[in-house]
């Protein structure tokens, strides 16, 4: 009927109006945050599979607002991408991890690469490549370890500028890589066209790698065609030894998750990796 029509149009206004009213909260909320600092990274090891070594990092954003319990980047960075606040957010991640490669090479330890996450936003919409370039300048980052990671759903956004824009930063040097593969539609050989040098497979695939045939046998085409298109492969959320053998017997080249550790803070950091070899 008309009357409950009526009803329906006001729910939906009331629903949509407290969705408007809590992104406004959330806006301020992250726009206060950066202000007061209350952003950080936390590190998760990138171990190599053949050695143990942990021969990189990825950093990962937290927010620890000062009275409440840490923020997941699940729950604030759709929001920060809506709001364009994931650019000056970003920016922070970029220069923060780019600081922190220095002062752990500056502390005498081998070099470290470090992986940083580009948001759609970030990688699309505006000039990153001219972002990363002034960042490495101004902070003596060694752009051979540096990766940057994007998301395979972001690349098919608009291949024609992401092949653009990631040429421009291999030319200084960084490293690129495709972040959570196999959960979006390109193929392998569609990767062909980017200049990226490695491939991350998406947990998701990880997870049940040794109780679903599927997953085993999509992990293992991927290995074997990255490898054939001269690509690094890393493996995300190995959680289980069973998965770590799985993944060394098959040829993966390293692997991030719980079963060697979860991200922590940089200072944990430290005691994971190698005294440089000509430092005494
Ligand atoms: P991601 O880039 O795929 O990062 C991997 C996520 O998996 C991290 O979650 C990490 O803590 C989690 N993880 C690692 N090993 C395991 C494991 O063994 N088991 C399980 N269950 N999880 C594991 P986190 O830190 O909550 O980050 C979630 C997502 O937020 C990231 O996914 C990334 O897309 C985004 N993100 C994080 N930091 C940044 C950033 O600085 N900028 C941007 N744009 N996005 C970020
Ligand atoms: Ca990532
Ligand atoms: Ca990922
Ligand atoms: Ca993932």
């Amino acid at each position: 009927s008309k009357g409950q029509g009526g009803n329906h149009h006001s729910f939906y206004t009331a629903e949509m109006g407290a969705q408007a009213v809590e992104h406004l909260r959330m806006e301020g909320a992250l726009q206060r945050a950066l202000q007061r600092q209350e952003f950080l990274l936390y590190y998760q090891p990138v171990v190599d599979i053949g050695s143990g070594v942990v021969s990189g990092v990825e950093a990962l954003l937290r927010w620890q607002p000062q009275d409440r319990p840490m923020v997941s980047p699940a729950d604030f960075i759709p929001l920060a991408e809506e709001t364009g606040l994931i650019v000056p957010i970003g920016d922070w991640v970029l220069e923060t991890a780019m600081r922190q490669q220095v002062a752990w090479r500056e502390a005498g330890l081998s070099p470290v690469r470090i992986s940083v996450n580009l948001s759609a936003r970030q990688f699309l919409g505006q000039d990153v490549a001219q972002r990363v370039a002034a960042l490495l300048a101004g902070t003596g980052c060694d752009p051979a370890f540096l990766t940057l990671e994007i998301t395979e759903s972001v690349l098919m956004e608009n291949p024609a500028a992401a092949t653009e824009t990631m040429g421009r930063l291999a030319a200084m040097g960084v490293q690129l890589a495709i972040d959570d593969f196999g959960t979006g539609y390109s193929s392998l050989a569609s990767l062909k066209r980017f200049p990226i040098h490695s491939l991350k497979i998406d947990r998701s695939f990880v997870m049940d790698l040794t109780r679903d045939a599927d997953d085993a046998a999509i992990v293992n085409a991927v290995i074997a065609l990255a490898h054939s298109m001269k690509l690094n492969v890393i493996a995300e959320g190995v959680e289980t030894d069973e998965q770590l053998a799985f993944l060394q017997r098959h040829g993966c080249d390293q692997m991030q998750g719980y079963c060697f550790s979860r991200p922590v803070e940089p200072g944990r950091i430290e005691a994971m990796l190698q005294p440089a070899k000509n430092f005494h």
